[in-house]
């Protein structure tokens, strides 16, 4: 054979998945390791979520469905759009996918050619560049610092666009800083991305992770905006839901039809199952989520107390998702044991050899001065995380 496509070969591995098995593999074999790693809700998915799994599976729900997701979970996310984020979309405009990151993927597929730009600000999520090199476009990253509280500007936006600028690609709460973008600086955001004939991907999965000011669609701001954008989201980070990979995008009909096209020859349709899960997740008790938010929030003020009593790092507060970006690059030269530490990825290797503390290297996120720590870890295993990241801080010469 002749081997394996270049377009394949850019690809690098998801660091964020990679680490986190390393992690669940260590405990597995007994060893006690702390794991800040991926973003993953240690909550159970809530039980009437599961119970309706159940009931599907015993109804004999185990066929293919449409391609797009059930009518009613399809209307059911609808009505949801309607009810918190202020956007009217028919139930034919949404897509039921294998996940938020399925959908990001197939909108990118389907709103770039061979050569188009995808802009999106850095620090970003470890995926959104090599969903862009998936399908031959190609990754642009605007950098943003604390001085805009890790925020793209309008000015930045405008000069990054060039003629194969084709997609905007924006996650707020973002993953990793943690950033809210406000109406106001979703709307100057937008009207560049409008005059410059881009369309957006608003990538909203952290949107029930907030604990600042409101959360904002960018497509809920004007027709012409609604016009241009793809909403993304999923039941992964609201509804403790990661493993039954359920997300859904709205959009422009044709936008959605492409989608549906592409999702129809790719996987058919979304797990029966769990589609059937996350239609009782939108119909039931919303309780849970608001409880699961609340206890983010008092992680978040855990790990902020603590990481404000370290000498030589620094980090954006965030104002939403489950994430701190720590700056620890004060501590870069110095040694742990014989290794010298240069950059995020040697950080996060001795910090796992040296003190059994799985943290995310900050490099796959265009933040290689930083590691990020994920608050989706339970009260007990803050406490002893931070007990051995100030250990490792302690014991580098
Ligand atoms: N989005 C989560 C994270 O950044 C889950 C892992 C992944 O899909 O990258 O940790």
């Amino acid at each position: 054979m002749k081997g394996i496509s270049r377009t394949a070969k850019s690809i690098n591995d998801s660091l964020t998945l990679a680490l986190t098995s390393r992690g669940k593999e260590l405990k597995a074999k007994g060893v006690d390791v702390v794991s800040f790693g991926a973003g993953e809700p240690d909550f159970d998915t809530p039980k009437h979520i599961r119970d309706a799994a159940k009931q599907a599976l015993d109804e004999g729900f185990t066929r293919y469905t449409a391609a797009a997701g059930i009518m009613e979970l399809r209307r059911a996310i609808a009505d949801k759009l309607r009810r918190d984020n202020g956007l009217d979309y028919a139930p034919e405009q949404v897509i039921v996918t294998a996940g938020g990151k399925h959908a990001i993927f197939a909108a990118i597929y389907c709103l770039c050619e061979q050569g188009s730009e995808v802009i999106f600000p850095a620090p970003y999520w470890i995926s959104y560049p090599e969903m862009a090199r998936a399908v031959g476009a190609r990754p642009v990253a605007v950098e943003t610092d604390a001085r805009n509280g890790y925020k793209i500007t309008p000015a930045q936006l405008q000069a990054a666009v060039t003629p194969q600028s084709r997609l905007l690609l924006l996650n707020s709460p973002n993953n990793p800083t943690g950033a809210v973008y406000d109406e106001a600086e979703l709307r100057a955001l937008g009207e560049v991305a409008v005059r410059n004939d881009m369309a957006i991907v608003s990538d909203e999965i952290y949107e029930k992770l907030i604990y600042g000011g409101p959360h904002v669609s960018m497509a809920a701001l004007s027709d012409e905006l609604k016009g241009c954008t793809v909403v993304v989201n999923g039941f992964s980070k609201a509804y403790a839901m990661t493993g039954w990979r359920v997300g859904y995008a709205a959009g422009p009909p044709e936008v959605i039809k492409a989608m549906c096209r592409l999702q129809s020859h790719m996987i058919s349709n979304v797990n029966s199952i769990a589609q059937k899960a996350a239609l009782a997740a939108l119909g039931g008790d919303s309780s849970a989520v608001e409880e699961m938010r609340r206890q983010y929030e008092k992680r978040r003020e855990y790990l902020l107390s603590r990481l404000a009593d370290i000498p030589d790092i620094s980090y954006p507060e965030p104002d939403g998702a489950f994430y701190v970006l720590v700056d620890v690059s004060g501590y870069y030269g110095r040694r742990a044991g014989d290794v010298v530490i240069n950059d995020s990825l040697e950080f996060c290797e001795a910090c796992l050899d040296g003190a059994r503390l799985l943290l995310i290297p900050g490099r796959p996120f265009g933040a290689d001065e930083a590691v990020r720590f994920s608050f989706a870890a339970s009260m007990e295993d803050l406490e002893r995380g931070l007990d051995r990241f100030e250990q490792f801080l302690n014991n580098l010469r």
